[in-house]
């Protein structure tokens, strides 16, 4: 596969525009989806998740296609947030997952609650990234370790940004500029896997 531009499979704004920022110096061109794709992400793995989205954003545009599914691991109750990471919230609260006006300040919420009290707050951040077209597919994975902050800090990001330090470093995701955050963030390094394989693919 040697592809110059992808079509993104999300409508998540502020996930397609890090990924845009993320392939633009690799010389790849993003392009929105003309509308949205409802896809039920029914998958117990991120992989299965990202698939299920990849396939069915091909099969509608017929343009070759990436998705990212991604989320927070955290040691003291993993496998969780995980695959429910967009919905924490409303996780084991049956008759109130009503959509909140702002998930990601409760699913933030929500993880302070429940790490209250609890010594160890180590956490990863995982994507994987499929990309998935009419020659095959291919996917890589990338993550990054870290710690969930006692209350949440930045103003930058999306989701738990504000309350994940990366190792290594004394601030949150959410109070570093976005090139500071692809350079070892889970999404930049599973994208650039992914491209480095496309460029092993088309060297044959
Ligand atoms: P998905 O769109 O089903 O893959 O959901 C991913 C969810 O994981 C997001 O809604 C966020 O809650 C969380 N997440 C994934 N990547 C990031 C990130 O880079 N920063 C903060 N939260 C993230």
């Amino acid at each position: 596969m040697n592809l110059k531009k992808i079509l993104v499979a999300s409508s998540n704004p502020k996930k397609v525009r890090e990924i845009e920022e993320i392939l633009r110096p690799l010389g790849i061109e993003v392009v929105l989806p003309p509308e949205k794709v409802e896809v039920e992400e029914t998958g117990t793995t991120f992989l299965e998740n990202a698939y299920l989205k990849v396939k069915a954003y091909f099969e509608r545009f017929g343009i070759p296609a990436l998705a990212d599914d991604s989320g927070l691991v955290v040691e003291a109750i993993a496998p969780l947030p995980g695959v429910y990471s967009a919905r924490f919230h409303a996780l084991e609260e049956f008759g109130r997952e009503e959509p909140v006006p702002d998930a990601d300040s409760a699913n933030n919420r929500k993880l302070l609650r429940v790490l209250k009290g609890r010594g160890d707050r180590s956490a990863k951040f995982v994507s994987v990234v499929v990309l998935y077209s009419d020659e095959g597919g291919l996917f890589a994975e990338g993550e990054v370790r870290g710690r969930i902050a006692q209350a949440p800090r930045g103003d930058k990001g999306f989701g738990y940004d504000p309350l994940f330090i990366p190792e290594g470093y004394e601030k949150t995701f959410a109070e570093m500029e976005p090139q500071e955050k692809h350079k070892i963030s889970h999404r930049g390094r599973a994208l650039r896997k992914l491209y480095n394989l496309l460029r092993d693919c088309a060297k044959g």
